[in-house]
């Protein structure tokens, strides 16, 4: 049972016993017809930079994106993330962590491609260290040849798993998800020994949203959709308003 966001009151997220994961791309950002062009609003950057703080630096983004791109958005701030659902992951102290990837494997899958869609205009190959994304936001007509395209190049990898995104195919290399990504930074400082928080609009952030419930966390769900999270946003803009009280809730809450 999916209850409002709005049930969930400010004051169960405890800022010194909280651990708080948070996607990117249709959680803290509108999707926007590229993944170049999504805009981080000020106040959101203010925001997560304010909850950092309050939870002594247990803030980390769980992204389907590149540890790198991150950065861009929320500089100077280097906060703890994990890159490409759990492949890569920055750690609190700033030390990498790479699951072991077979580079060429996904290279061939994005040539292969490449060679299959020639001539089709608007989709995108995004080759990101760890997996190969296909992206159709702007040709959702191609939705079954994408599909197809993906499952032909992929038939002779090995160790390869396939996600669906919103408007996106994802070839992926196994064995990593957005739960394992949770559960490495809950195994560590200033993580360990909180109560995990995890938001997030997609069907890959539902692994990350059944490890968070066998913890006893609290999970939130942005947007439509089928979901194992205990509350739901409408929308992004409705779980940036949560947050933004949260952290307006804190500040009041902390004046002397
Ligand atoms: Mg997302």
């Amino acid at each position: 049972m999916t209850e409002p966001i709005n049930d969930l009151d400010h004051d169960s997220v405890v800022p010194e016993r909280t651990a708080i994961f948070l996607d990117f791309d249709g959680t803290l950002v509108e999707f926007a017809d590229h993944p170049n062009f999504v805009q981080l609003a000020p106040e959101t950057r203010d925001a997560i930079r304010n909850a950092y703080h309050a939870v002594d630096g247990a803030l980390a983004i769980i992204t389907g994106r590149n540890i790198t791109d991150i950065d861009q958005y929320f500089a100077p701030l280097r906060l703890p993330v994990a890159g490409v659902h759990g492949l890569t992951r920055r750690g609190a102290k700033g030390e990498l962590h790479n699951a072991t990837t077979n580079a060429s494997v996904l290279s061939a899958i994005a040539d292969e491609l490449e060679n299959q869609l020639t001539g089709e205009e608007g989709l995108l190959i995004e080759r990101k260290s760890g997996s190969i994304a296909l992206h159709y936001r702007l040709r959702p007509d191609l939705e079954e040849t994408c599909v197809a395209a993906v499952d032909r190049a992929v038939a002779a990898a090995e160790s390869i798993h396939l996600m669906r995104g919103k408007m996106v195919i994802e070839a992926k290399i196994d064995g990593c998800n957005k739960g394992n990504a949770v559960e490495d930074f809950l195994s560590e400082q200033p993580f360990s020994g909180r109560v995990p928080l995890f938001a997030g609009d997609d069907v890959t952030d539902e692994d990350a949203f059944q490890v968070v419930n066998a913890l006893n966390g609290i999970t939130i769900k942005v947007g439509p959709g089928d979901t194992h999270a205990q509350y739901r946003a409408k929308s992004t803009a409705d779980f940036l308003d949560w947050l933004y009280r949260l952290a307006n809730h804190r500040t009041e809450g902390t004046k002397p």
